[in-house]
């Protein structure tokens, strides 16, 4: 309806935080509560454009879309388990894709979303590793696929969980899903508490000790796969930089509420982690550490070098663990029947060279 402003850039709303967005507002003269009332209609309410703001006048709403867009990820492909598992394929503005996925009853529902357009870690057993770094999701592009989902499920009045265990390493994007996790808090949006949010992470050492400190506290799980840097550096390149001994450092000193502990993950590859032995070093080295463990078998894929044990060696690693007094679940694999299931997620045709990759990490 509006016209653009010639030799103006538009500010996208889908980006602002409530106080950002008052702010904004205030400085052109319009009132602070109005704000409030825009931030409900594209959190809460899930509008999509500007002119479904029906509380507002015609006037404002007008004016509001020649200052600012309102974008959200589109949504391009649906695909569903026949576990319930769903996975939702987006296109962002710039035609970039991700994936994001629902996982119903486990007991909760759950929403595993994406940080980034591909990941620069590398882990030598997940596919979106294999993609590279493309690039960074923004904050309004990480609560975007929330709105999406929201939307998509019909769950504006369901209770859910997030996991930021899509693709990317969330604190290589750290400001952005930070930002996001702030945006999906607010009592005018969705009030995603934090303590409804796991962030997992290979655990990038100068951003966890940030984490550390933040006012807004999601519950953490560390990519761990392995007790020793010799194999988990195998595994997980990042090692090389920020090893085993820094990172459980870093998490002994976390500042965990009551009763919380942090997640150790740990995908089992057969013959290369899961012996009875590296389940006693694991158990050493988590022993003075508010810590649970959660093993993950492989979810084997062609191009991965790696096989999934068997239930027996799985049902044994987890076995010495509960013996050494730590608390241990077996990670029952969703979706795979749609290659939705962790460390499935890849968007074809999107792939980095790995000198990009390098780039983007150093
Ligand atoms: N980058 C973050 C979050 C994304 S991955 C991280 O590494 O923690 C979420 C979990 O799925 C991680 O623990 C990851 O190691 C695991 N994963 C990756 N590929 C997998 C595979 N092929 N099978 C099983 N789990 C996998």
């Amino acid at each position: 309806m509006s016209k653009k402003t010639p030799g103006a850039e538009r500010r996208d709303l889908a980006e602002l935080e409530r106080p950002a967005l008052e702010a904004l507002l205030e400085a052109s003269g319009v009132e602070r509560f109005r704000a409030r009332q825009i931030f409900r209609w594209i959190h809460r309410h899930g509008v999509t454009n500007i002119d479904a703001m029906t509380d507002l006048s015609r006037q404002l709403r007008a004016t509001l879309a020649d200052a600012f867009t309102l974008t959200t990820p589109a949504l391009v492909e649906r695909e569903k388990s026949i576990d319930g598992t769903e996975k939702f394929l987006l296109r962002l503005a710039d035609g970039r894709q991700i994936e994001s996925v629902f996982i119903p009853d486990t007991p909760a529902m759950t929403f595993c979303i994406s940080t980034q357009v591909g990941c620069a870690m590398a882990c030598a057993f997940c596919l979106t590793g294999k993609m590279g770094l493309v690039r960074n999701l923004t904050a309004g592009e990480i609560v975007g696929q929330v709105r999406v989902l929201v939307d998509a499920l019909d769950m504006r009045d369901t209770r859910f969980n997030i996991v930021l265990m899509g693709m990317g390493e969330p604190l290589h994007n750290y400001d952005e899903t930070m930002k996001a996790l702030r945006m999906l808090a607010d009592e005018h949006g969705l009030e995603v508490s934090p303590r409804r949010v796991t962030l997992s992470t290979v655990g990038l050492l100068p951003a966890l000790e940030r984490l550390a400190k933040e006012p807004l506290m999601p519950n953490l799980a560390i990519s761990l796969h392995a007790p020793t840097d010799l194999t988990r550096g195998e595994l997980v390149p990042i090692n090389k930089t920020y090893g085993i001994a820094e990172i459980i450092a870093a998490c002994r000193k976390f500042p965990l509420k009551k009763r919380s502990r942090i997640t150790f993950e740990y995908v089992l590859l057969a013959g290369v982690n899961d012996s009875a032995d590296q389940a006693r070093t694991l158990a050493k080295l988590l022993a003075n550490v508010k810590a649970k463990v959660n093993l993950i078998p492989l979810n084997a894929a062609p191009g991965i070098p790696f096989e999934r044990p068997s239930d027996q060696a799985i049902d044994r690693f987890a076995q010495v663990l509960a013996d050494h007094h730590i608390l241990v679940s077996v990670r029952k694999s969703r979706g795979r029947d749609i290659r939705a299931a962790c460390g499935q997620l890849i968007v074809e045709g999107q792939r980095k060279s790995p000198a990009q990759q390098l780039a983007v990490i150093l």
